[in-house]
């Protein structure tokens, strides 16, 4: 996990050695704007006091306020943090939604604690970190092992803190408390407009599909399900004690109804089979929908999917990516495949800051639309340059990224050699 930012920033020098872009923007990508780290005290239901490590990483704030959601998970690190939060600049700008890229975590383990014990963590992570949040700085959502109730929590003590009721600073929440339509699914659902994208570019037949998915919480069971429901053949899933095996396909809806009352995963019928083993099924799509660095230079050589779909962030390390690459093996990056999350996040936010809240199917058609459109782009892009869709997506990315900087006057402008004034 160490060079896990690093890593994440030579994805950039891929992508500049197809286009020209300014030095001084590329330089700002490469230092977060601002790091926050803060020990939390939380006082524990048997009355001791335990102190956690929480920070919060503002990467870049050129094209808005930043955006990204908020981890609780043992393996958090500074480092990881900084990676998701550049990730999140990336991303923001590959769909075109007017935010820059932060990340938050928290080092704990959240099935430790108790519910009352999760409310004290989320609500002191809040109130130590209010002065750098805010509606128009830096607006937190979501991410692995948090939910919307814990969003609701630290919207509730953000307000309270600023005595103003302020939906806006913070996104994913439960729909009475300024949440949106359609943010619960959104992550699998701009997933899967992705895929029905390529689909179309590639004429595949959704019945002759298989499928497996690594990773079944919210995104892992919302990707499966309407692949599912599309006719797709799910053949396994795991979650991360293992997982089921099936190669004439699982019925996901118990499977999902299972995990979410017993935690667990059971399918009668189906074999059991280790996450490494999943990852190099000989499947049409794997869809990694977990943490980081699941592929890696170890185990690419046996991967066997024709498509990968990375729902989770950063799940193929760059030391194994050359060798999928190599192989031809299609990835829809991240920064593009897990978007649907924090798009329907930004809608969120328009909806409190309008106070209008929008109906399902707006959200659902809105979400379509921007997924549909940017993936258009990305794989355009990918064409013209002869390049694989993560560069591709990187490129269009920076493009955008670099107009906006250079609306602000550059080296170039400020010597005198551009002539616009
Ligand atoms: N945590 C999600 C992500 O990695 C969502 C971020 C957001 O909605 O701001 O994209």
């Amino acid at each position: 996990m160490t060079d896990i930012f690093k890593d994440a920033l030579s994805r950039l020098d891929k992508a500049i050695s197809f286009i020209d872009v300014d030095k001084e923007a590329l330089e700002k990508l490469r230092h977060p704007k601002m790091i926050s780290q803060v020990s939390i005290p939380v006082r524990r239901d048997n009355g001791s006091l335990s102190i956690f490590t929480g920070y919060r990483v503002q990467h870049n704030s050129t094209r808005g306020p930043v955006k990204g959601g908020i981890r609780f998970h043992p393996n958090v690190s500074l480092e990881e943090v900084k990676a998701l939060a550049f990730w999140m600049t990336i991303k923001c700008a590959v769909i075109g939604i007017p935010f820059g890229g932060a990340k938050g975590g928290v080092i704990v383990d959240t099935k430790k604690l108790s519910r009352m014990e999760l409310e004290r963590l989320s609500r002191g992570y809040m109130c130590m970190l209010a002065d750098v949040l805010g509606p128009d700085r830096d607006i937190p959502a979501p991410d692995v092992y948090t939910n919307s109730m814990i969003m609701g929590w630290m919207m509730e003590e953000y307000s309270t803190i600023k005595r103003q009721y302020t939906p806006a600073v913070i996104t994913g929440k439960p729909i009475p408390m300024g949440g949106s339509q359609g943010r619960d699914d959104a992550t699998g659902m701009g997933a899967f407009l992705c895929i029905q994208e390529l689909a179309k570019k590639l004429n595949w037949d959704a019945k002759n599909m298989t499928v497996a998915v690594q990773g079944f919480g919210n995104a892992g069971q919302n990707i499966a399900k309407v692949l599912a429901q599309h006719g797709y053949k799910i053949v396994a899933v795991s979650d991360s004690q293992g997982g089921v095996y099936d190669q004439d396909g699982l019925d996901v809806p118990p499977l999902i109804a299972g995990k979410l009352t017993t935690k667990k995963l059971k399918a009668p019928g189906a074999k059991k089979i280790t996450n490494a083993k999943l990852l190099e099924l000989d499947v049409d799509i794997l869809i990694p929908a977990a943490m980081e660095d699941q592929i890696t230079k170890k185990n690419a050589a046996r991967i066997k999917a024709r498509c990968i779909v990375e729902v989770a962030n950063g799940p193929i390390k760059l030391d194994g990516e050359a060798t999928l690459l190599r192989k031809k093996i299609m990835i829809i990056p991240d920064v593009l495949a897990n978007a649907g999350g924090v798009a329907v996040s930004y809608f969120e936010w328009v909806q409190n800051k309008a106070g209008d809240y929008w109906t399902a199917k707006k959200v659902r058609k809105r979400l379509s639309d921007l997924m549909s459109k940017e993936f258009g782009n990305v794989y355009q892009t990918m064409t013209q340059y002869k390049t694989d869709m993560r560069t591709a997506a990187y490129i269009h990315a920076l493009l955008r990224y670099s107009e906006a900087v250079k609306a602000r006057g550059t080296e170039g402008y400020f010597d005198g050699e551009n002539k616009l004034l």
